[in-house]
């Protein structure tokens, strides 16, 4: 790394200010051939700022009026020497200054080598490199937290000392291989055993919070089934109505591609294929049991919609057969209509699933129906931010394999196999941790991470 690095650090195009980013050994005395200090003390102080003039050194023609900002290592973002310069915004401005920067010795940057000098360097690990890329691309405001508890570091502290743990047990059985004279392989194993199940529960919680992570990232992905004339137009168009809906028509395309949301407490209820619905030719025979089989299968939830102004039927049946495995809500709608019939309730009941009674052409129970989403996603622990939770598929790649090296540790202790047997699959596991938080990553993995950041970064 001793190359000194430069990159224009804000977004493309016309902007209030624009930065201009170095890091690396000779940044102060490129900054020096570069930058004019209107007053011109030469001390440098960390986490002060200069201003004055940048001028090309070649014909002393001034560029711009800047502020300069300097970090000394290891006190700055990559721990290298580091310099900002604060220009105006504009891409000629940004330009020049960046390429003044390149002819007096710095070399371009790539896509995130600033946050990977970070991490080269050792100020953050791995899974805090991949917060930062998740915060910059953040779409809710629970992602932006979660990313950002991730940079902070929870996911290490929580991977660190399960590693902790292992290599604890690694010692314990060290210790009766080298002095097999005690003959304590049997109090070993028990304790192995022990902390071996706890291990395992953590990983467990960690693997499955996976999902939830993935509902801050993605949005739950709902679908609304049910008979033709059950009310799911009206249900969707009574969702879309409250202050919580959110439409987004991806640019320049038909109405299959409107991406339709729903803001709950944080979290987006993301309706799929709303445009079928809306089209009243749309009925179950005609798209057929496959097709909305499919589409529950794609989805985190369901809300089947029945008509319980009548009695259940064959379409309504296959519904509920469809969801019967599945997250989902039931929603028997119209209960304006004064009818009652106990045998579909009970019929209904049988599944366990939350039932909410509506109208939806008089937008009434809708409440009901969000505080039931909610409490069967659990977003409310969500929301919170009390839990660690994994937002990130290679993450949770690692915390599978691991569990799974833990799962054939503890088999290998219950059945009485030497002790050290064990020692290979901890060693995996640890490795397989490794992985998250960078100790033992290889290079290719590592690159295509950073290769994600935007220049700059
Ligand atoms: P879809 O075919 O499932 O999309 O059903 P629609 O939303 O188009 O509704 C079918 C018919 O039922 C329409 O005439 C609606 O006005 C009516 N409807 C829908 N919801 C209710 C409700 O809650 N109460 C009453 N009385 N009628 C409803």
């Amino acid at each position: 790394m001793e190359k000194t690095i430069v990159a224009i650090s804000t977004a493309n195009g016309n902007g209030g200010i624009g930065i201009i980013r170095l890091s690396g050994k000779n940044t102060f005395d490129i900054i020096k051939k570069i930058f004019k200090p209107k007053n011109s003390s030469e001390e440098i102080k960390g986490y002060s700022m200069k201003y004055g003039n940048i001028i090309n050194p070649k014909n002393n023609e001034i560029i711009d009026e800047v502020l300069v900002s300097y970090f000394i290592a290891p006190k700055s973002y990559t721990t290298e020497n580091m310099c900002e310069i604060n220009s105006h915004g504009g891409m000629i401005v940004e330009k020049k200054i960046l390429e003044i920067c390149l002819e007096n010795g710095a070399e371009l940057a790539q896509p995130g080598e600033f946050t990977k000098r970070a991490f080269l360097n050792g100020r953050i690990d791995l899974s805090q490199a991949e917060g930062i890329i998740d915060l910059i691309n953040a779409k809710s405001d629970m992602e932006a937290k979660e990313s950002l508890g991730q940079l902070k570091g929870f996911l290490s502290s929580q991977i660190k000392e399960i590693e902790q743990k292992l290599l604890d047990i690694m010692v314990d059985i060290e210790v009766t291989i080298d002095y097999p004279e005690y003959d304590v392989d049997e109090v070993t194993n028990n304790k192995a055993n022990e902390s071996l199940q706890t291990i395992l529960n953590l990983l467990e919680k960690l693997e499955k919070s996976f999902d939830r992570g993935k509902i801050l990232k993605d949005g739950i992905k709902t679908v609304i089934l049910g008979k033709p004339n059950a009310g799911k137009s009206s249900l969707l168009n009574a969702l879309l109505k409250e202050d919580r809906a959110i439409v987004s028509d991806i640019a320049g395309t038909t109405r299959d591609t409107i991406e339709e949301y729903i803001n709950l407490d944080g979290i987006a209820l993301k309706l799929i294929d709303t445009a079928g619905i809306r089209d009243t030719e749309n009925t179950i025979e005609k798209i057929g049991v496959e097709k909305s089989k499919k589409l529950a299968e794609s989805a985190d939830l369901i809300i089947a919609i029945i008509d319980n102004s009548q009695n259940l039927d064959d379409d309504d049946r296959r519904i509920l057969e469809i969801i019967k495995d599945k997250k989902a809500v039931i929603v028997l709608n119209k209960v304006d209509i004064k009818y009652k019939n106990e045998e579909n309730e009970r019929d209904i009941q049988k599944l366990c699933k939350p039932i909410v009674k509506m109208s939806a052409k008089n937008e009434t129970g809708l409440d009901n129906l969000y505080t039931e989403i909610i409490r069967l996603f659990e977003i409310n622990d969500i929301s919170n931010g009390n839990e660690v939770l994994i937002t990130n598929e290679r993450h949770k790649k690692q915390i599978k394999k691991a569990k799974e090296n833990i799962e054939k540790a503890i088999e290998t202790v219950k059945s009485q196999m030497p002790v050290d047997i064990v020692t290979i699959y901890i060693t995996q596991a640890l490795e397989d941790l490794g992985e998250i938080t960078g100790q033992n990553v290889s290079e290719n993995i590592i690159n295509e991470i950073f290769s994600k950041f935007c220049l700059g970064k």
